[in-house]
This record gives structure tokens, sequence and C-alpha cells, in this order.
């Protein structure tokens, strides 16, 4: 059965028209990858998906877990086991990272726990991330480098356990240290977490070492094909052209 559901769904900011008709479904425990060019709306999809207020539903649903989260506060869903990494991580001035962590885990029913089991936890993962400790006291993503918060969403990741896991990358591209981290997160995830992943990413060295289900490719906010994990090696070879020129014919 599926754990996530998208149907029918169009969904843009208040007067621009972003995603159109969108069907998707994600397995539990399946790794599906999104692929498609520059602005297609790959980061809109993971945003309306999480429940990012900016954008508006204006028809269409999510089901989640068996449950319809159209209409759910981001909040609720983040309860209800998704997870997204943002594109562009905010930064909290004032707010260290071990706080921000200890009180997210805290809201979770599942996942509170005391501060001294809570500590040797943070540290487990970070060991196994090769995460400086001292992280742990900088100020949330303030002055952070793209790959640095790219680490600290692989902590949040196997902290939280999420059911679904929406990884967006970052525009700038992860140096080899923050994508190795990157990569032993994801694996650490889908060996612990047993979780589902939706990867947004045309970085096919991370992909290559995850065992892909699905692929999904979205130009100028449609889903225009869906296959195996093969469609990677022909996107890496041919690009989207073919995907840009299928659609453009069918409008
Ligand atoms: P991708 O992640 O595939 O590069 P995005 O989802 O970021 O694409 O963006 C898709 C389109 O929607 C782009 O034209 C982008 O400018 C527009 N868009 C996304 N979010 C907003 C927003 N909050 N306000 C206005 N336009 C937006
Ligand atoms: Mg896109
Ligand atoms: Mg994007």
């Amino acid at each position: 059965s599926e754990l996530l559901t998208i149907s029918g769904l169009s969904a843009g900011t208040e007067d621009k028209p972003i995603l159109h008709d969108i069907d998707l479904s994600v397995g539990a425990g399946e790794t599906h990858v999104l692929m498609g060019p520059n602005g297609a709306g790959k980061s809109t999809l993971g945003h309306v998906i999480m429940g990012d207020p900016v954008y508006k539903v204006s028809s269409g649903t999510v089901t989640f877990d068996g449950q319809d989260v159209t209409d759910l506060a981001p909040d609720r869903r983040s309860l209800a086991g998704i997870f997204l990494s943002y594109q562009a991580p905010v930064e909290v001035p004032g707010v260290p990272l071990y706080s921000f962590l200890r009180t997210i885990c805290q809201m979770r029913p599942e996942l509170k726990t005391t501060a001294r089991k809570f500590r040797q936890r943070v540290g487990q993962i970070m060991a196994e991330l090769d995460m400086d400790e001292s992280f742990l006291t900088r100020e949330l993503n303030v002055g952070f480098s793209g790959g640095e918060k790219k680490k600290v969403e692989m902590l949040q990741l196997l902290l939280l356990r999420p059911k679904l896991a929406i990884l967006d990358e970052t525009d700038s591209g992860l140096d080899v240290d923050a994508l190795s981290i990157v990569s032993k997160g994801i694996e650490a995830y889908r060996r612990d977490c047993d979780g589902a992943l939706l990867m947004i990413t045309h970085n096919t060295r991370i992909l290559e070492r995850l065992n892909v289900d699905r692929t999904h490719v979205m130009v100028r906010g449609h889903l225009v094909a869906e296959g195996p994990a093969s469609m990677i090696d022909d996107i890496d070879r041919n690009g989207f052209g073919a995907y840009e020129d299928g659609l453009a014919a069918s409008q």
C-alpha cells in the first residue's frame, strides 16, 4: 500500500499557477527520484507536500499514511512523519543547534527521552556522520555554508526518523566532505529507519549509491515521465530536451 499518494494536484502562489495535475505515489520504504530542469516546480512540489502556506492548492489531494493531509498545517504533517529538507534552510539567530534538536524531539511522544540519553544519541549520530560536535553550540544555520546546512539536515533526519524524507538538493552543489556526509546520512536513514525517500536532485553521484525504485521527470509544472532507475542515466546523457519537446507537442 502507498505511503504518499498525490492525486490531481494543482498548486501555486496566490497569483501564479506552478504545479499542474500532479499524480505521484511513493510506497513505504521506497526510494524515488524527482528530476527536471531548473524552475520546473520540483522544490514547489516538496513544499506543497509539507504544507508550506506560501502555496495554495487549487485542486487535488495529498494523502499520507492513510490520512488526507491536504489542509493540514506543516507541523502536523511533520508529526505524521513527513520530513522536508529545504533547498535553502532558514537561519535562526539566538537558537543553538543543540537546543533546537532537543526541542523538536521532545515535541514527539515517540522520541521523548531524558537529556542524557538524548545527548548520547546525538553523539552517536554525529560520530556516524563524521560531524564535528562543535556544531551543537552554534546558532542554527547562522553563517553555515551550504554543505554545513546539509549536514545539520542529515542529523535532524536521523534523529526524527520520519516515514518519508523529501530531500531537496542545494543549488550550489556540495563539496566532497558534505557530499560524503549526505550519502552516509541517507544510507543510515535507509538502513536504520527503513523510511521512504523522495530525492530532488541532479547529483547522480549520490544516486549511484542508492537503490532507486522510481524516477519522475517534471517539466514546467507537469510530471511528464515516470520510469525505472535507468532513466537517470538516460537523462545524464541526453538531458531534458526530449521531455520538454514532448510536453510542448502535447500542449
Ligand atoms: P525547481 O525547484 O524545479 O527549480 P521551483 O519549484 O523552485 O523550481 O520553481 C518553479 C517555478 O515557480 C519558478 O518559476 C519559480 O520562480 C516559481 N516560484 C516558486 N516559488 C515561488 C514563490 N514563492 N513566489 C513566486 N514564484 C515562485
Ligand atoms: Mg522543478
Ligand atoms: Mg528547486
